[in-house]
């Protein structure tokens, strides 16, 4: 590429809305506005990828840490309390039905268990007719059938064996990939992915992970995985927000996070927190309010105060912001204040 194009490029870029854009998200169940005391399955959640070069953003945490609901959320399958979720610079609740048509082709999910999916009383092929008719990707017969082993071959599988077959005489290595190919045929730009991998055995774990990077790598597809296994998102994400009870704890490149983390939580997760030594008294004890008290003051002040070995008097006061701890490196902790 030249010099001029190059900034052109670039400029485009720049200019170019987000592909995914995330701002102030929150979800509360049961009730309106998030009230005072009340707990949000999800809170103030932003994020944003932009449509080039792919990636693979790994949402993780423990059940409960809101990331299901993130998911359901950047699907439209929820409606958000308070903030936005923007494809292509457009609010999801505001789009016409046109741009929503292009939303939900170029959006695709896969889930945990593939097998929901499926129709049992029909061949998996159906899975590849309904998505060939209903965005009418294909002329005839023939084509639908040239597409759908198009689309099989790039995930790994061989059409002779699966086409025809029920869902019940697969494995669910198989199904997944399936699941993968389906949404592969629709040349989508973004796929979430949630928890793809939680009910497949270790080898067909590692083959699901490679075509998800390949399909990053060859075919320009980003992706979000949502997951509680840091192991799998070290594998392979670009970058990585860790959730805890609905807001994020840190986020930043992959790599840097998991290898360092700075939050007591994500070190939690990773193991790696310091034995105490008996020699060196922890410095930083605070006598413990009243039970009451406490359960109001966490509401207010810190979600990990609880568990967290480091806590402060001022982790009670109120939330901890997300504070810059590095090249686009956050951590929501008042040690690094
Ligand atoms: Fe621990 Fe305080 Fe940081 Fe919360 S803000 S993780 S309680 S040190």
């Amino acid at each position: 590429m030249n010099v001029q194009k190059e900034v052109q490029t670039k400029i485009l870029s720049q200019t170019q809305a987000p592909l995914l854009e995330i701002c102030n998200l929150t979800k509360v169940f049961g009730s309106g506005l998030l009230q005072r005391g009340q707990k949000a399955a999800l809170e103030n959640f932003s994020m944003s990828i932009q449509g080039s070069p792919s990636k693979i953003i790994s949402i993780a945490g423990e059940s409960g840490s809101g990331k299901t609901t993130l998911a359901r959320l950047i699907l439209g399958f929820l409606i958000p309390t308070q903030g936005e979720v923007r494809y292509r610079g457009k609010d999801l609740k505001m789009m016409d039905q046109k741009s929503w048509k292009t939303f939900r082709r170029e959006v695709q999910a896969i889930f945990q268990d593939p097998y929901g999916v499926y129709n049992p009383f029909y061949p998996v092929d159906r899975v590849f007719e309904i998505v060939i008719r209903k965005f009418k990707l294909a002329k005839n017969r023939q084509e639908s059938r040239r597409i759908t082993e198009e689309a099989l071959v790039v995930v790994g599988l061989r059409p002779d064996e699966i086409l025809g077959k029920y869902p019940h005489q697969l494995s669910g290595g198989q199904r997944q990939r399936i699941m993968l190919s389906r949404a592969f045929l629709l040349k989508p730009k973004l796929i979430i992915a949630d928890e793809p991998v939680s009910m497949i055995d270790a080898s067909m774990r590692a083959i699901i992970l490679k075509i998800m990077m390949d399909l990053k790598d060859n075919f320009g597809i980003s992706f979000i995985y949502i997951t509680h296994d840091l192991s799998t998102a070290f594998q392979i994400s670009d970058d990585i927000i860790v959730l805890y009870e609905g807001l994020v704890a840190e986020s930043g490149d992959a790599e840097i996070v998991i290898k360092s983390p700075k939050h007591p939580y994500v070190q939690l997760l990773v193991g790696s927190i310091p034995i105490p030594d008996p020699d060196q008294p922890w410095q930083g004890r605070v006598e413990l309010p009243p039970e009451e008290e406490l359960e109001m003051n966490t509401l207010r002040g810190c979600k990990f105060y609880r568990r967290c070995p480091y806590k402060m008097e001022i982790c009670l006061k109120n939330p901890p912001p997300l504070y810059n701890i590095g090249a686009d490196h956050l951590a929501a902790c008042y040690l690094y204040k």
